[in-house]
């Protein structure tokens, strides 16, 4: 059966000489293969663009399987950025996205929110990592395991400042609490400027201009996520983007 889908183009890959196949992250059935046969021959112009949005029409497979490509029309386009941590910023978010394992009902919010992503990033030119922790925090709730930064993983009460992040206990400690921890390997003490940055991130937008980043804080504010994640999801979040992400600031 032939369909009309919106579809933000993750990856391409070559499937033969002439042919590709297409991932897609679509507001109607979430991630997608497809398989364009010839596409590679058409002239540039027909050629796609990776994290551009277009509504796609192709065929659905009758069971499991590859989609067929009929065509696709730009509606939106990404393929450009102020600088390249901006544009690793966006790539990295998609990585998120096509780790996802997505349940029907919520396809449409977060294909939603990860066009607003890509969207907002066309403004920004220098810290979009922190728009990007901001958008994996959201991730990160969408994905059903609560919000890490909302209240503190001993006392449950509301979290002003996360001080530490406790793993045995896979969250964040407030400032009364930790002083009843002992320190050991399992605590992992926060910096000043990380703090800071998971404090403001419901409004990090605000404060693009006026944060100062290094590789540290960087390598500290995704390891906590990424410890977060794999507490409550029990897998781990390998995104090679973080690692590319860190290496835009000097350590
Ligand atoms: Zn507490």
């Amino acid at each position: 059966m032939k369909n009309k889908l919106l579809a933000i183009l993750i990856k391409q890959s070559q499937y033969s000489e002439s042919s590709l196949i297409l991932q897609y992250f679509t507001r109607q059935q979430g991630m997608i293969s497809v398989i364009a046969k010839g596409i590679r021959k058409k002239n540039e112009k027909q050629q796609l663009l990776p994290l551009c949005e277009y509504e796609l029409i192709a065929y659905e497979p009758k069971e499991q399987g590859l989609w067929l490509f009929s065509e696709a029309n730009i509606t939106r386009n990404f393929s450009a950025y102020p600088s390249s941590s901006t544009w690793a910023a966006a790539e990295t978010g998609l990585e998120l996205i096509s780790h996802l394992i997505i349940s029907q009902e919520d396809i449409a919010t977060i294909y939603d929110l990860t066009i607003s992503y890509l969207d907002y990033l066309k403004k920004v030119e220098r810290n979009a990592i922190l728009i990007f922790w901001r958008f994996l925090n959201r991730i990160t709730i969408l994905s059903g395991i609560g919000n890490p930064l909302s209240y503190c993983c001993l006392c449950k009460n509301p979290l002003d400042v996360p001080n530490a992040y406790l793993k045995t206990k896979g969250g964040f400690v407030c400032e009364k609490c930790l002083p009843e921890i002992n320190p050991d390997n399992a605590l992992m003490i926060l910096s000043p400027p990380a703090r800071n940055i998971l404090t403001l991130l419901p409004e990090i937008a605000n404060h693009l201009e006026d944060i100062i980043i290094n590789r540290a804080v960087v390598n500290e504010i995704n390891t906590v996520f990424e410890l977060y994640w794999e507490a409550h999801h029990k897998q781990a979040l390998h995104l090679k983007g973080l690692s590319v992400l860190a290496q835009f600031y000097n350590s």
